[in-house]
This record gives structure tokens, sequence and C-alpha cells, in this order.
């Protein structure tokens, strides 16, 4: 019987497995995990999860007794410590070996981490596992003072949930804006006022030398300043997990290299997920990505090819980001914009930011504006022109944009 292994029990490697049984595979399927848990969802452990808003058992992907139904065997809590691509086996932690026939590689990406003097104390905390996100739960305590360090989408999403459980919040950001990777200037200002209005002390252009204190962190140390923390949670960007991929000659450059059908440059092995390095044909280069939408969308497509039914994946990318009321959602990547258009109110905190290049629209950021998102869309990948004046007209309806 042909046996497909997925190396890395995420998202991604949970929904590749879904995907397989139901595009028909009959082959075995064995997921291996270096987490104890079977698969969950990662954006509610900075928003929902960690207010306590979330049960645990909504955050899974499937409950445990899905995979057992439908024949998918999970084997948790150890890590695949090879992978040998000419013999087609893995080991797994203590020495296992076991052989495929296809090899999925889910691996996902881990938090870069801080390195500064004194950045080992304790309750200076990463975000990125349901046991993080447990260990920063606990030290959430209302009148407590923390910092977080990064103002991305997931220290403003720390950050925004903190406040909301009544603690003192300071983020420090060493550029001069807040997501300043991912969006324009407009927005990160908005996003800066928004934080503030709500009691959030931001901190720009705010490097950090070191973090004091007496086995737990006390302070964090900036350039003319000392701010006091009783909990520090870092949130800096991520490194794609491709180690595993690169020991065993796989080609990997900034994330593990796949065509746009997920493949690697090893026979009979794909990668899925915030670990790969993938061409996106609508943005005419290759990307990393770290979103659900990516890591579900990759693994559908590798699960037909295995499946025996061609699939390439090219989809304009999207995403969401949850802070205090107000809801993200983004499509299209807006670099390389040269014109940038508001419908809406900033004050209001209803509005939606469309960014054009040529005329052309390539991307959105809606705020509490579910349908300029929902029209984008379907509107982003068609590269429409559309006149900034139109855009800007809240009386004509997104569906008669173009
Ligand atoms: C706090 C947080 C909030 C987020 N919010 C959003 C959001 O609002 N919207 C959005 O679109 N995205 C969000 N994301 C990103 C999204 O969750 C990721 O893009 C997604 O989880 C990627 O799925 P993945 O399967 O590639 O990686 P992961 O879900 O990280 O899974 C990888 C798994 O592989 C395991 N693994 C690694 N190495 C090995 C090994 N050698 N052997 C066995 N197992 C291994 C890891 O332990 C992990 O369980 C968020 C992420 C975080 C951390």
């Amino acid at each position: 019987m042909p046996t497909t292994i997925i190396v890395g029990a995420g998202h991604a490697g949970g929904q590749t497995a879904i995907s397989l049984r139901q595009a028909g595979y009959e082959g075995r399927i064995v997921v291996c995990g270096a987490e104890p848990v079977p698969p969950y969802q990662r954006p509610p452990l900075s928003k929902k999860y960690l207010s306590g808003d979330l049960e645990l058992a909504r955050v899974f992907l499937r409950p445990e007794s899905f995979y057992s139904a439908n024949d998918i065997e999970l084997r948790l809590g150890k890590a695949v410590r090879e992978i040998d691509p000419a013999r087609r086996t893995i080991v797994l932690e203590g020495g296992e070996s076991l052989a495929y026939t296809e090899l999925v590689i889910a691996t996902g990406s881990r938090p870069r981490r801080l390195e500064s003097p004194g950045a080992t104390l304790g309750n200076i905390l990463y975000l990125r596992s349901l046991e993080d996100a447990d260990a920063i739960r606990n030290a959430l305590v209302a009148g407590r003072k923390l910092v977080v360090v990064g103002g991305g989408y997931i220290g403003l999403e720390i950050a925004a949930t903190a406040k909301g459980l009544g603690l003192e919040v300071c983020v420090i950001e060493a550029a001069d804006r807040i997501l300043g990777r991912v969006t324009a200037p407009e927005m990160s200002a908005y996003y800066t006022r928004a934080h503030r209005s709500r009691g959030v002390d931001v901190r720009l252009s705010t490097a950090i030398t070191s973090f004091e204190g007496n086995g737990t962190v006390q302070a964090v140390v900036c350039a003319g300043e000392t701010i006091p923390a009783d909990v520090v949670v870092v949130g800096i960007g991520i490194v794609p997990e491709a180690d595993l991929a690169a020991a065993a000659g796989i080609r990997c450059d900034d994330g593990i290299v796949v065509d746009e059908r997920c493949a690697t440059s090893a026979d009979h092995v794909y990668a899925v997920g915030d670990c790969t390095r993938h061409p996106n044909p609508i943005l005419g280069r290759t990307l990393r990505l770290e979103s659900v939408q990516n890591a579900l969308e990759q693994a559908r497509t590798a699960a037909s090819n295995i499946a025996g039914t061609p699939s390439t994946y090219e989809q304009v990318p999207w995403f969401w980001s949850d802070q205090f009321d107000l809801k993200l959602q983004m499509v299209g990547m807006s670099q390389g914009y040269d014109t940038i258009v508001q419908r809406g109110s900033m004050d209001a905190d209803d509005f939606a930011m469309f960014y054009l290049r040529e005329g052309v629209l390539i991307a959105v950021d809606a705020v509490n504006r579910p349908r300029e998102f929902m029209a984008c869309r379907k509107l982003v990948p068609q590269r429409p022109s559309i006149a900034p004046a139109r855009l800007a007209d809240e009386s004509i309806p997104m569906q008669e944009m173009v």
C-alpha cells in the first residue's frame, strides 16, 4: 500500500492529511508531529484563546476522533530527526525509521529570538505554540506591566488582548513605524493612534540594549530609558523551519523551495505552509508567506497532486488581524504601489485603503469593512484598472467597481 508521511502536525500538515482523504487517497497516511497535541489553529493564540474567550476544544482543526475515523495515523510528541530522499525513509526521535512513497514537509516556522544581554531571564516569552500561549496567558495578570517587543501583527494582537485583560502595556518598535514590513505609512499611523487611544504606550524608533532582572525580568533597557516590566513578550518575526530539509539536500533559500505544485527539489517530496518559498504566478515572483490561507491552499494542492489530480497553487494572498474592536482584512501585496485611496472614515474605524500601481488595483487593507474585503478577493486577481475617485466614492457599491 502506498504511504504518505507528513512531517509536522500543524495547520498545513493537518490539512494535507484531511485533503488527501477528501481527494479519495486510499494509501496509508502518517502525520508526525513534534508537539504532543493534534493539529490546531494558531490565530486564536494571540486573540480569543489568549483572552480566555475561546475554549481549547475549538482551537483544534478537527477532534481527535476524526483522525482515527479517517484512518489517519497521528504520531505525536516526537520530532522527525532525518529525511533520506534516496532511500525514501524518515527517522523519528528515538531512532524509529519509517518508509514513505510520498513525503510532505510541513514544519512551519519558529520565532526569531532576541540575543540582547539578559534575554534569557524568566518571563521573557515568545508565542508560537499552544504551550507558549498557555505560559503567556498565565503571566497576563491584571495590573501587571507587559512590554511587547515588536510592533508586527502578533505583537500588536497580544498588546490589545493584554490591555483588555487589564495590564499596563507598552509596545517597543525599533523602526520608525509599526507594521512597517507589511503595510503603508498611513495604516501604520492609524494603528499607532488606535493603540495609543486605547491606552497602549507605543514607543517607536526604540532599540533595546538589554533586560534587567533577578531571575525574572524587571525592566527593559533602551537607549536613554528603562521601562519597568513584569512580563515581556517578544514578537520580532519568524524563521522558516527548513533545517531538516536542508540537511537532506533539499533546495532551500530562506525557506524550502517548491514549485507551483508544492514539489521540492527531491523526488516524491513536497513541502507546504510557512516553511516554503514558492512561486506566485499572479505576483510574478517567489515569496514566503506566514498565513492560514497559504497553509491551507498549499496543503490542498500537494494532497491533490499526491492523490493523482494535477493541481497548482496560484492565489492572491489574503490575511487578517484582530486588535481590540478592529478587524483588519487584507488582500494582495501592497509593496510597490504608487497611489493609495481611502474609502470610509479612519476616525470611525470603518474604512478601506486601496493600493494601485499604474492604475491597477493590487491590494486592499480593510478595517471593519468585510464588503470591501470580499469584493477585493474577487477583484484583485483580475488586475482591474479602477479610477481612484470611484474607489473613494461610497455611493458606488463595490460590486459595480469594474
Ligand atoms: C500567534 C499567532 C497568530 C497568528 N495569526 C494569524 C492570523 O490572524 N491570520 C493568519 O492568516 N495567520 C496567522 N498566523 C500564522 C499561521 O498560524 C501560520 O501561517 C500557520 O500556522 C502555518 O501553518 P504550518 O502548518 O505551516 O505551520 P505550523 O502551524 O507552525 O505547524 C508546523 C508544525 O510542525 C512541527 N514540526 C516542526 N519541525 C518538526 C519536526 N522535525 N518533526 C515533527 N514536527 C515538526 C511544529 O512543532 C508544528 O507543530 C498566526 C500565527 C501565530 C503564531
